[in-house]
């Protein structure tokens, strides 16, 4: 089976996945102690607030606004010194903040939304998402990190969020980035989707797995396929990476070239699994299909594999 897979695109296709529109400059090497006391103290201060995987939103003129100022947020419950540095903005510095009270609780103009249907329903623009992609994910580092996982006892936040220091051993613990494979095995003809059970009614999509420690991108992805499929596979070629914070992941997208036809689905993963062709691919991406299949949603980086595949033709 011979399928020339893609050469480098002129632009990069990790572009145009949801979550990776972040423009804020993260200015990693000035990330003092007091980084978060000195932004807060900024006029141009802006915040993100968030509570239980939710954003907090302003309904302003048909839209969301996601940026409170410092003051307007303290009616929220929040909890500034929790508080991470995402980084600068022309505006000025970017903080993600969690929040206190409770959605129910919220005025009438701001509404609590969960950050799925944020992104999925485009509720804020590119870099306002990709904002919250990395503020949601180090808030929920810092959330399941309180303690030391050396000797047990309370850590510290320092370096603007980006570092916890143990006070009792001297231990420094660092954020998190758990890396998930995602992949599309195709040939020229068809490509391998699959139907996880908690899937949304008619949707297929790439498989994909976590990369363990000591695997390298490409063996995960062959084992993953071989595990999820029964499908051996030749060629493994990286296409795009989306940010994904639920809760820290970064998922890695690649293509796969199928060595054998015969699917072996592991149906405690995997509802269904089975080969596609390509017009039928097309109609799931335009939502035409006569059965109601449908690929996943624009945002999503299978969708961007997938669209990658039926266009390359
Ligand atoms: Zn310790």
């Amino acid at each position: 089976m011979s399928f020339r897979l893609f050469d480098a695109p002129l632009r990069e296709p990790s572009q145009f996945v949801g979550f990776a529109g972040n423009r804020i400059d993260r200015q990693s090497e000035n990330r003092a102690d007091d980084a978060v006391e000195k932004a807060l103290a900024e006029q141009s201060a802006r915040l993100m607030l968030m509570h239980g995987g939710r954003l907090y939103l302003k309904l302003e003129d048909g839209g969301f606004d996601p940026w409170f100022k410092v003051a307007e947020s303290q009616p929220f419950d929040v909890s500034l010194d929790r508080g991470v540095l995402l980084g600068f903005s022309e505006g000025g510095p970017v903080l993600a903040v969690p929040a206190g009270i409770e959605p129910e609780n919220l005025p009438e103009m701001v509404k609590a939304i969960d950050y799925r249907s944020v992104y999925m329903q485009g509720l804020i623009d590119e870099a306002a998402a990709g904002a919250l992609a990395q503020g949601a994910a180090l808030l929920a580092w810092h959330a399941s990190h309180a303690f030391c996982s050396k000797c047990g006892s309370p850590s510290e936040m320092r370096a603007g969020g980006y570092r916890r220091h143990c006070p009792a051993c001297g231990t420094e613990h660092f954020p998190r980035t758990d890396p998930v494979a995602i992949m599309l095995t195709a040939t020229r003809e068809k490509c391998l989707l699959g139907r996880g059970r908690h899937f949304a009614p008619g949707m297929y999509s790439a498989l994909a797995g976590f990369i363990e420690p000591g695997e390298t991108i490409e063996a995960a992805v062959r084992r993953e396929t071989l595990e999820e499929a029964g499908i051996r596979l030749g060629r493994v070629v990286y296409h795009a990476s989306q940010p994904w914070p639920f809760p820290y992941s970064l998922m890695i997208g690649c293509f796969g070239e199928p060595l054998n036809e015969d699917i072996q689905a592991d149906l405690n993963e995997l509802e269904d699994c089975r080969w596609f062709f390509r017009d039928e691919v097309r109609s799931m991406l335009e939502r035409m299909h006569p059965g109601n299949l449908i690929t996943p949603p624009k945002g999503a980086i299978a969708h961007h594999l997938i669209r990658a595949w039926v266009d390359s033709e």
